[in-house]
């Protein structure tokens, strides 16, 4: 058990959703928001796993505790694995789910392999240079169109085989076990157990 991690996030949300998902792992996690003046990292990695770790890195090195980042997309076999890292801006600097949606679509035109999957990559780095990198995926395939209007990103589009419906038709409860990041934070909680940082 730790006693407390920085997530690299502003996000509360998302602080408040490793606080559940980390329940056992961590004592207390506390976000950018708790830290004064926090660094500024710029995530252009070529890969997943290069822009958490380097969020994680800058994060310990600045605050000297542990320190967590994850970095997560949309990866399409018929696009070669893009949106990937450009999932948030894949339409354009500072661009909707809307219109990300909408350029993937335009993308994929009727191509018949739909197959894509939701990839989360975790990095957590401790103050003194000990890493550990998991990471979790969720399967599924490109709709044509939109279906459900929960979630958020590509989920309106992404539908998983197994339950019949979207990332966004599904219980934000049943989407916080299957996703990504559950599978990715299941990773790392194994990866930690009996583990002393
Ligand atoms: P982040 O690394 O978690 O900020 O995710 C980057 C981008 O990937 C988001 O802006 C979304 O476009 C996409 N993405 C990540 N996770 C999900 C998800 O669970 N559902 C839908 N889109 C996601």
């Amino acid at each position: 058990m730790i006693d407390e991690i920085v997530l690299a996030t502003g996000n509360k949300g998302k602080v408040k959703e490793f606080e559940g998902l980390l329940r056992g792992v961590a004592g207390k996690i506390i976000g950018l928001g708790d830290l004064e003046s926090p660094p500024e990292i710029v995530e252009d990695g070529d890969t997943f796993m290069e822009n958490a770790l380097k969020k994680a890195r800058a994060l310990a090195k600045y605050s000297g505790k542990p320190a967590l980042a994850d970095d997560s997309g949309l990866a399409v076999d018929a696009l070669g694995g893009k949106p990937g890292v450009y999932s948030a801006r894949y339409a354009g600097e500072g661009a909707t789910d809307e219109k990300n949606i909408d350029k993937l679509l335009r993308e994929l035109g009727d191509t018949e392999n739909r197959r894509a999957r939701f990839v989360c990559f975790l990095a957590l780095v401790t103050p003194d240079g000990k890493e550990t990198v998991v990471s979790g995926k969720c399967e599924g395939i490109i709709l044509p169109e939109r279906r459900g209007g929960g979630g958020f990103g590509y989920d309106p589009v992404f539908y998983i085989p197994r339950y019949g419906k979207t990332m966004a038709e599904i219980p934000a409860g049943l989407k916080n076990e299957i996703s990504h990041r559950a599978r990715a934070v299941e990773a790392l909680s194994k990866a930690l157990k009996n583990c002393k940082l």
